[in-house]
């Protein structure tokens, strides 16, 4: 599933692929991929591409907004070629000069949404802050810790504590520091928030300058891959650095890896 660095790599491909191109129409190839609150097509000319937490935030000439979520398995494909398609293709964003932008997405959870860009979208309102910035701290993940009796993975999974974090990078950032991830949220001390946001904030910066991580749907939108995969020390891994042989548990119903050794 395409976490923060990924989804800010699909931006950062937007940016570069469909600024400044206007939209004249949607293909829907699948029904409820794309809901609209407008019933033309005509939606404007692209002038801003975003993310927050792992939502792709898209605005238009005419003050729309596109909120688009990849969940599981969604990809943006952008085509010079209109009439091109992909195996999983939902939807065809259709620009004014022939190309369009895919969606394909296998499993079908993802979606395009369009509102008035004055709209509130509470999935998005009720996100907590983004991890790179600097309301990020120890003491506010502390603070959201003592609410919470969880273990301190699926603290870091929650999208209303922090903005973006998945599977994969909890694993890392708890493997980073040194924490089981079994461990309560509530009784780590000041230190160990203090090592969780750090390593955090280091990890996703690098994965994003490689581009995300490429494990199995994930692709940018040129459809080159993320190398962060190179660097990870747990997830799905077999043996740690030191030696010990990773373990694999269920915390929150999300495959775990960690090694018992560097991790207590
Ligand atoms: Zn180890």
């Amino acid at each position: 599933m395409p976490e923060l660095p990924e989804v800010e790599t699909v931006v950062r491909g937007l940016r570069r692929s469909v600024l400044g191109k206007t939209v004249t129409d949607i293909v829907e190839h699948r029904p409820g991929t794309v809901r609209s609150s407008y019933t033309d097509a005509e939606h404007g000319a692209i002038t801003a591409v975003s993310r927050r937490g792992k939502y792709i935030l898209i605005m238009t000439s005419k003050r729309r907004k596109f909120i688009i979520h990849l969940r599981m398995t969604g990809k943006l494909i952008y085509t010079d070629d209109r009439n091109s398609t992909s195996s999983h293709c939902r939807a065809a964003v259709i620009f004014a000069d022939n190309s369009a932008l895919i969606f394909d997405d296998v499993r079908t959870f993802g979606s395009i949404r369009i509102i008035p860009e004055e709209s509130l979208s509470p999935q998005i309102e009720a996100l907590g802050p983004e991890p790179l910035s600097r309301r990020f701290t120890a003491d506010y993940l502390k603070e959201q810790a003592q609410q919470r009796k969880i273990a301190i993975k699926t603290l870091l999974l929650d999208q209303r504590v922090i903005a973006g974090l998945g599977n994969i990078y909890a694993i890392e950032i708890l493997h980073a520091s040194g924490i089981d991830p079994r461990q309560r949220a509530d009784t780590l001390n000041e230190a160990r928030f203090a090592a969780i946001v750090s390593n955090t904030k280091t990890i996703l910066k690098k994965a994003i300058r490689l581009n995300g991580t490429t494990i199995s749907d994930f692709r940018r939108i040129d459809e080159k891959s993320g190398s962060f995969q190179e660097f990870l020390a747990v997830y799905q891994k077999k043996t740690c650095r030191c030696g010990n042989p990773v373990e694999k548990t269920t915390i929150s119903g999300r495959s775990t890896y960690f090694c018992a050794v560097c991790q207590r």
